[in-house]
């Protein structure tokens, strides 16, 4: 790490335990850094952008909440966007909410609902704007990030320059963009800062919205918080459209699913989201990965998407790489 001029030290063997947020120990990033969003961060994604060009691998993540990291850890440079310093400014004319990528997608939420702006369908979404649009994020069957978006600034790694993008009707898909895909091999984009906009309807209008959200969320995102598992493993929205329902659905209408491989289920408490022990290991979370798809395949004749990033030693990993390596 000597030939890059990172404005703070990068740590080495850094345990990643903590950023995995369900209870999991994790292993070692081989480096680890912090970006912040202060006078610091356009030296240090230049320094990123020679890390891109040497081919040294890179990951940058927000509040983990999407995240599960092995007890391999990575072998590259585990990045965190720190949540501090984070802004949205609303423009009175073009009604536009341009806000930081660090900013928390709930801010955003109330922000707006004190001016009578609705973005309640994104209510209950947990972690960072830039993640949720990268992640394409939203709840159930509402309105997805890629309804909102105006404008992107995003930090382009490979030019070593900011670029602003107006997305269309091919940036975004289930769960995806064109950012996502992307940085899957390699982290090419940053998203640096959202231009977002939708409807005025008033505050008490949604506020309503907003209510009649987190009425169907509160519980589940409780029991997320106390008892630690990531939210949805499996895509409801690809569930939704393969089976037409979604996996709490799925699991609460049998006892098939009500399996413990060490600790790797499905919570028993009512969310029936994916949780673990830090006695579980890779072998029994891949059991519970294997067992759950050849169990949908029995019943339903699909193969489910999963949601959660799988983060391994070397790179984000999907589930059948990750199912091959660990059985
Ligand atoms: C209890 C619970 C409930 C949830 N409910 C929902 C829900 O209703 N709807 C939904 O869609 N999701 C849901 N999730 C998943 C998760 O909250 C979303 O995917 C969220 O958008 C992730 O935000 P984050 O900041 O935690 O991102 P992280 O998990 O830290 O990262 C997610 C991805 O975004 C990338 N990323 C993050 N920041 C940037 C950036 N600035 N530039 C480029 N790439 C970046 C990362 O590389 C990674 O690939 C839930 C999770 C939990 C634990």
């Amino acid at each position: 790490m000597e030939n890059y001029n990172f404005k703070r030290p990068v740590q080495e063997n850094y345990n990643l335990t903590k950023k995995h947020l369900f209870k999991k120990i994790a292993g070692n990033a081989r480096y680890y850094y912090e970006l912040r969003n202060d006078e610091s961060l356009d030296n240090d994604l230049e320094e990123l952008s020679k890390l891109y060009q040497d081919d040294m691998p890179f990951r940058i993540y927000g509040m983990h909440t999407n995240l599960y990291i092995t007890s391999n850890g990575y072998e590259g440079m585990f990045i965190d966007m720190s949540p501090k310093k984070s802004y949205v400014k609303f423009d009175e004319e073009s009604e536009e909410f341009i806000c930081s990528g660090n900013l928390l997608t709930t801010q955003l939420v109330n922000f707006a609902m004190k001016k009578g702006y609705d973005f309640a369908s994104l209510a209950g979404v947990p972690g960072m704007i830039g993640a949720g649009v990268v992640g394409n994020a939203s709840f159930a069957t509402g309105k997805e990030f890629c309804d909102y978006v105006k404008r992107i600034t995003l930090f382009d790694f490979e030019s070593g320059k900011y670029v602003e993008i107006t997305p269309d009707e091919k940036s975004f898909s289930t769960r995806n963009s064109f950012i996502k895909k992307a940085n899957q091999n390699k982290t090419r984009y940053f998203v640096k800062e959202v231009v977002l906009w939708s409807e005025q309807i008033g505050e008490n209008g949604v506020r309503a919205k907003y209510q009649a959200q987190m009425d169907l969320r509160t519980k589940d995102l409780r029991i997320g918080y106390l008892e630690g598992c990531a939210g949805s493993i499996w895509s409801n929205i690809d569930l939704r459209n393969k089976i037409g329902v979604s996996f709490r659905k799925v699991v609460m209408g049998t006892d098939v699913f009500n399996v413990d491989f060490n600790g790797a289920r499905y919570s028993k408490f009512g969310s029936r989201f994916f949780t673990l022990n830090k006695e579980t290991t890779e072998k029994d979370v891949a059991k519970l990965m294997k067992y759950t798809i050849d169990k949908m395949e029995e019943l339903y004749h699909i193969k489910p998407e999963k949601e959660v990033i799988f983060l391994d030693y070397d790179g984000e990993v999907d589930i059948d790489t990750y199912i091959n390596r660990y059985i």
